[in-house]
């Protein structure tokens, strides 16, 4: 935490605004807002979970099923869980070397591939904070006419081209879990520049209850969505210290490359030139046994671990998971 947290919560008491929404929430939309463009045009929905702002973006692009979404296959589970929920069918799409995100080349492939389908989103991932190279993905996306949503839960404070990630897509997630650059202790925020998709969204999260109405009245199957006024308090503080965080960040990467320079078989994910400013949420290393004399991930992890760093294994890309056993 960085400080001013439990001022905003300690608010949210003292005036008793303790439901899913107040102050507090529309504070926090405005800081991200502002915080991602200066330029104004960003419209943020607090949430309660990236996965729920994830599943919000394909619902309100009325993706279901005999759709396709095409998803970057090396990632977390939050990325894809959302596309089953709609029951559309998953196509997963191969990373490349630079960035270790949605390879443009074989997007254009399945896009070329599956263009007699009804192919309704592309939705690249914004890996451990590096950003994917949203121009190309962008501009393949709009050949085929098909809209691109962004999953930036892990790149809050990462920028392509100066741009942050989260403006890029026609809408994009957030997450605000434990483990993210900055947390609520579990929450997320659907963001777009399309000021119809930002009123639908919160619509849609708030019940679908028309405005006005205090008979309840629903013109749509709505969600329970929304950030809770006390959490979005936790919020507020995080924003103030969210620069800080990318910092801190950046600096334990480069203790680490510090720490492995001159070390055969280390490859670090690695921002490709001056267009890619990563967060560096997470470092990522690859490690080749042929390269380090025999030496495993593993052997890593376990040293790590009697020394009380915790390291874990990358994702285990999608297509290699039981539950998508047979997706192309
Ligand atoms: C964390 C994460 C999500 C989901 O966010 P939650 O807030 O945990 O639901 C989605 N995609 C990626 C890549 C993530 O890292």
């Amino acid at each position: 935490m960085g400080g001013t947290e439990q001022k905003y919560v300690t608010e949210a008491f003292d005036t008793n605004w303790v439901a899913p929404l107040g102050p507090n929430v529309d504070g926090f939309e405005t800081d991200i807002s502002d915080y991602l463009s200066n330029q104004g045009g960003i419209h943020t929905a607090a949430l309660t979970s990236g996965t729920a702002a994830l599943h919000l973006a394909l619902k309100i692009l009325e993706i279901g099923a005999g759709d396709v979404v095409m998803v970057q296959s090396f990632t977390f589970c939050g990325t894809t869980n959302p596309i089953s929920y709609q029951g559309a069918e998953l196509v997963f799409i191969d990373s490349e070397t630079d960035t270790w995100n949605m390879c443009p080349n074989a997007l254009q492939e399945a896009l070329e591939a599956y263009k007699h389908k009804s192919v309704k989103a592309i939705m690249p991932v914004h890996l451990y904070g590096m950003p994917a190279k949203m121009v190309d993905i962008q501009n393949i996306a709009a050949q085929y006419g098909v809209p691109v949503i962004e999953d930036a839960a892990e790149a809050l404070g990462s920028t392509y081209k100066t741009q942050k990630c989260g403006t890029f897509g026609e809408m994009a997630a957030l997450s605000f879990n434990g483990n993210k650059t900055i947390t609520t202790g579990g929450g997320g925020a659907i963001l777009t520049n399309n000021l119809e998709l930002a009123k639908h969204a919160k619509h849609l999260t708030t019940t679908a209850r028309m405005r006005h109405a205090w008979e309840f009245r629903h013109d749509e199957i709505g969600y329970n969505y929304r950030m809770s006024n006390i959490v979005a308090g936790i919020g507020r503080g995080q924003m103030e210290v969210l620069d800080e965080r990318v910092a801190q960040r950046r600096a334990n990467n480069q203790r680490y490359r510090e720490f492995f320079a001159g070390v055969d078989g280390v490859t670090f994910q690695t921002e490709p030139d001056a267009d890619f400013f990563s967060n560096y949420w997470l470092t990522a290393i690859l490690i080749d046994p042929e390269l380090s004399g025999g030496i495993s991930r593993e052997d890593v992890r376990l040293a790590l671990d009697a020394e009380n760093i915790e390291s874990r294994p990358l994702w285990k890309p999608m297509h290699m998971q039981p539950v998508y056993e047979g997706t192309k």
